[in-house]
């Protein structure tokens, strides 16, 4: 009705203070609020949160909403209290008291947005309490975490089938930035989605600069890079190691706003390194890849890959950290002849992994592609092939991860590789 999307214009300027949807925005609000289940997979920093936070706020009773990290919960719940709306995270730090205002609040209708862990769900107290609350729908933020292929598999998302199928009538709402057909598949019938509707982004990053260099002396050209550009950004290292050794030669040669982050720090160090790198305009942040997921910070100028990914998703995913205002970023990939064979030499031993097949594949996709530019059927079949030699993947297998990454619409640049120094305006 008009009044409705009065209300939903209203809405939107009065909390967020934005005049117009995004892309896409709109159609999935509709369809969670005509009580579809939807499917949205829009890239990273196209606003899904939004998607969900929108409807909760003008439909009655509580959005239960499904997120994989405490950071995460804490960051949005944050965010949406200082514009004043009611919302609370559940976490295992609560004492019982805290969680008791919190059900009650939600069961007077109250609280909008409820954050959960995946875990909780399985929880005998918390499925007691839950039964009393009016739920709006079901928002499953991250849903490619319910996914065994990529490397974000989060085996407590198996409980969301059960826990909606307590809530019959409640529709879900499952929000990703990964698109392979195998993800969204496995989405659809691990969360018992009913004839969702599904809503699709391109996922085209036109201000995304994809620069893939070979590279003898990794260290000096970072350096360099940081050295002429006092922009914010992120290096992925495959290791902690390399990243807190990263982080001390450059430390070393003077450069002053570099951190490390990785998994083995203390969730406090954690929280102030972050904290301090998503408040600043310069700072550069050496990290495994235990840092970034649902990370919203709009100045990021450039992702550099110290190491290749453990997959193209989580690539995609990494370098899709960069640019999100809008303004031309970077993504550095830098490889080596002398890595290449180091990685044929592993291969020739053992059979990969599928993590270590998909590593193997985006690096040398990824060695290829500056050569090559675009990709034709020959070097196709010149990566299947490498990649034959060295596993006993069939070449169906192989034929589906290159198409993936040939689907991703990313464009490869060729003509930086000769340049010292980038204009990062
Ligand atoms: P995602 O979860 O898709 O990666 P987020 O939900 O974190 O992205 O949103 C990314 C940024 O986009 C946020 O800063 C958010 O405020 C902004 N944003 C979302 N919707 C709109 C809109 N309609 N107009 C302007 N900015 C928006
Ligand atoms: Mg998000």
């Amino acid at each position: 009705t008009k009044e409705f999307e009065k209300l939903k214009y209203e809405t939107l300027k009065y909390f967020w203070g934005y005049d117009s949807f995004r892309d896409s925005q709109e159609d999935i609000i509709n369809s969670i609020i005509s009580c579809k289940d939807t499917l949205a997979l829009l890239p990273t920093g196209a606003g899904k949160s939004l998607c969900y936070q929108l409807p909760a706020l003008i439909q009655q009773g509580t959005c239960i909403v499904i997120s994989p990290l405490v950071a995460l919960m804490r960051d949005q719940v944050s965010q949406l209290k200082k514009r004043g709306i009611e919302a609370e995270f559940l976490s295992s730090e609560l004492e019982e008291a805290e969680a008791e205002t919190i059900f009650n609040n939600c069961k007077d209708g109250l609280t909008k947005l409820l954050y959960v862990s995946p875990e909780r769900l399985a929880n005998a107290q918390f499925l007691q309490n839950i039964e009393e609350v009016e739920i709006s729908f079901i928002a499953v933020d991250e849903a490619h975490c319910i996914s065994e292929w990529g490397q974000d598999f989060r085996p407590s998302y198996q409980n969301i089938k059960t826990f909606k199928e307590q809530f019959k009538d409640v529709p879900c709402l499952a929000l990703t930035a990964t698109a392979t057909l195998k993800v969204l598949t496995e989405i659809q019938s691990k969360l018992g989605l009913k004839n969702p509707n599904v809503f699709q982004k391109s996922f085209r990053r036109n201000n995304l600069n994809i620069v893939i260099e070979e590279i003898s002396d990794k260290y000096q050209r970072i350096y360099d890079i940081l050295r002429l550009n006092q922009k914010s950004g992120i290096i992925y290292t495959r290791t902690r190691k390399e990243a807190e050794e990263l982080t001390y030669f450059l430390s070393s040669k003077g450069i002053s706003n570099v951190d490390f982050f990785h998994a083995g720090i203390s969730p406090k160090e954690k929280m102030a390194k972050q904290k301090k790198w998503i408040n600043s305009q310069s700072n550069v942040l050496v990290s495994t890849n235990a840092f970034g997921m649902g990370i919203d910070k709009d100045n990021v100028r450039f992702v550099i890959h110290f190491s290749p990914s453990a997959s193209i998703e989580n690539y995609y995913q990494e370098i899709g950290r960069a640019g999100r205002n809008g303004h031309q970023s970077f993504a550095f990939m830098f490889w080596n002849q002398q890595e290449l064979n180091n990685f044929d030499q592993i291969l020739a031993n053992q059979i990969p992994t599928k993590k270590e097949f998909t590593a193997i594949v985006s690096y040398i996709y990824s060695a290829f592609q500056v050569a090559d530019g675009e990709l034709p059927e020959q070097t196709f079949q010149l990566h299947i092939d490498r990649v034959k030699r060295f596993t006993k993947y069939s070449t169906p297998k192989i034929k589906n991860v290159l198409n993936f990454l040939h689907n991703q619409e990313l464009i490869f640049h060729n003509e930086y590789k000769s340049l010292s120094t980038l204009e990062l305006k």
